[in-house]
């Protein structure tokens, strides 16, 4: 084999910050994994027996623009289809969206600490990360996003409810945010945990989409319909983005399962909405006991809470994997903690009761 390669890549690729995923726990060992803000709940059979007739198609090239999901997507959320397109995973989409709008050196906006792929999209379509600080409640700070837009502001992405923190932001804030800028912007709104939301100041960024052409809506199959290993996102939106999003998409981006998976999963989604509302019940108990322990911590409407411990953060996570919980460190700011099963909470419980 030869020692190196003379091939040039380029030079963004070697500063990149690494997507960390949630770590998976070593094997054999008996542990919950709340680190990747996943659904506890297994498969529906009902999700199982779709994805057992779909195999036998395997050897067939899957619908090439998933129109039975499209179609179903566009019923289920009231939308047409022609401002509707479906991704790999709706990172895939941010990555296209990217793709399709960004020149060389445009900037792109985003609070932080935020979802960790943003940075990266942003610097492999070329773009130039801001990063704009949270509010010290850990909410979005929209008015400082607003003010940090500049004439090479191309896009602002708007996390609600934000991970890794969980606040999400609010109806009239976002309207007075959007106002502020101009239409020539486009402002992606990641409502990748809509469905946990409960806050009833919270907008409806759907019906803003419709309003607004430089409003984008990502969303995904991942968290609240248990789909992640198969990778099913959906952006809505104007037309002209969507299609400029199915422009750049490599063919095939969603494979003939995750389309099988994803169609039977709205027919059954009243099912897996009873087991949102099982996870919004079980967060509201995890908020209470950690507020009656003498924590204060952000408002969560995401299934997952965060923890700012600072300087205590990596030997916190430390101590909970040796209890047998994984929680997804972020060193030197805090962890979260997704919502999964009740004996996993529990013993989390029993943890942070030790630590103040
Ligand atoms: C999980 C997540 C996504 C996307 O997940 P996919 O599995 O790629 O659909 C997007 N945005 C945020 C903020 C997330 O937390």
């Amino acid at each position: 084999m030869s020692e190196s390669c003379a091939v040039p890549v380029r030079k963004i690729i070697k500063a990149l910050p690494k997507y960390v995923p949630g770590a998976r726990g070593s094997a054999g060992g008996q542990f919950f994994k709340l680190s990747s803000n996943e659904n506890p709940y297994p498969p529906l059979p009902s999700v199982l027996a779709a994805l057992a007739d779909g195999a036998l198609e395997i050897n067939r090239y899957p619908d090439l623009t998933a129109s039975e999901l499209i179609h179903s997507l566009a019923e289920f959320l009231d939308e047409d289809p022609d401002r509707l397109v479906v991704g790999n995973g709706s990172v895939a989409l941010l990555s296209h969206l990217m793709d399709a709008v960004l020149n060389p050196g445009d900037e792109v906006i985003f609070g932080w600490r935020s979802f960790e792929a943003y940075p990266i999209a942003t610097q492999i379509a070329a773009g130039v990360p801001v990063l704009v600080p949270l509010t010290a409640d850990a909410r979005l700070d929209l008015p400082a996003m607003a003010a940090a837009v500049t004439e090479r502001t191309r896009v602002v992405l708007v996390c609600t409810p934000n991970n890794p923190t969980g606040p999400s932001v609010h109806a009239d804030e976002l309207e007075e945010f959007l106002n502020s800028v101009s239409d020539d912007v486009l402002v992606v709104i990641d409502e990748a945990y809509v469905e946990f939301v409960r806050d009833e100041a919270a907008p409806d960024a759907l019906a803003i989409a419709r309003e607004r052409a430089n409003v984008i809506v990502l969303r995904t199959m991942s968290k609240a319909y248990g789909l992640a290993g198969l990778r099913v996102g959906y952006a809505v939106g104007h037309q002209k983005i969507i299609g400029a999003i199915r422009a750049v998409t490599t063919p095939f981006g969603v494979n003939g399962l995750a389309q099988v998976a994803a169609v039977q999963s709205l027919r059954a989604v009243d099912e897996l909405l009873d087991r949102v509302e099982a996870i919004v019940q079980a967060r509201s108990r995890l908020v209470a006991e950690l507020a009656d322990q003498g924590w204060e911590l952000p408002d969560t409407q995401a299934n997952f809470v965060w923890m700012p411990l600072g300087e205590r953060t990596e030997q916190r996570a430390a101590e909970a994997a040796a209890a047998g919980i994984i929680v997804r460190p972020f060193s030197g700011e805090g962890i979260r903690v997704t919502i999964g099963e009740d004996e996993a909470l529990d013993d989390f419980l029993k943890l942070t009761a030790t630590w103040l």
